[in-house]
């Protein structure tokens, strides 16, 4: 799950992202709520291709004070977890800085990697400070060597 209203997890080639604050890659229609891909500047000419309002598309994106999407799923995905690993964020910002403590009650180990301590990080059973670029790609290799050894077990 993402915070991020971009898609440079889609780009990366990640699959499956939650976008719990919409995209921006994405249109919605206030007048009716129909929501479709869309590139293109967004104007006041703008119209919805499904009811063919003028000035209600808007970004697919949550305002301040809008409720984020799929929480339910998110929270369904929270109490199937073997692990719960936030990256590079405030944790000041709910409902994604309470994801942790759900996870806690859930029994689920929980892992920090953020480039300082986040409001949150005393919730996390492990935290890691520094840049994204370097932390990320030394845990995952770390984690996958780990993971390898599982495999050779006898
Ligand atoms: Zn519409």
């Amino acid at each position: 799950m993402t915070q991020n209203v971009d898609d440079l997890h889609e780009r990366g080639g990640a699959r499956d992202i939650i976008h719990m604050h919409g995209s921006l890659t994405m249109a919605l229609c206030a007048a009716c709520g129909h929501r479709w891909p869309c590139r293109t500047e967004l104007t006041v000419a703008s119209q919805c291709p499904a009811c063919q309002s003028v000035g209600s598309p808007r970004p697919d994106i949550v305002w301040f004070g809008e409720m984020p999407y799929h929480i339910a799923r998110i929270e369904a995905e929270l109490a199937r977890a073997d692990l719960f690993v936030s990256v590079g964020t405030s944790g000041a910002v709910y409902p994604a800085a309470g994801f942790v403590q759900m996870a806690r009650q859930a029994g689920i180990r929980t892992l920090e990697l953020n480039l300082e301590p986040s409001l949150g990080s005393h919730w996390f059973h492990e935290t890691r400070n520094g840049p994204a670029g370097t932390i990320v790609p030394d845990w995952a290799e770390e984690t996958l060597a780990a993971l390898a050894s599982v495999d050779h077990l006898p």
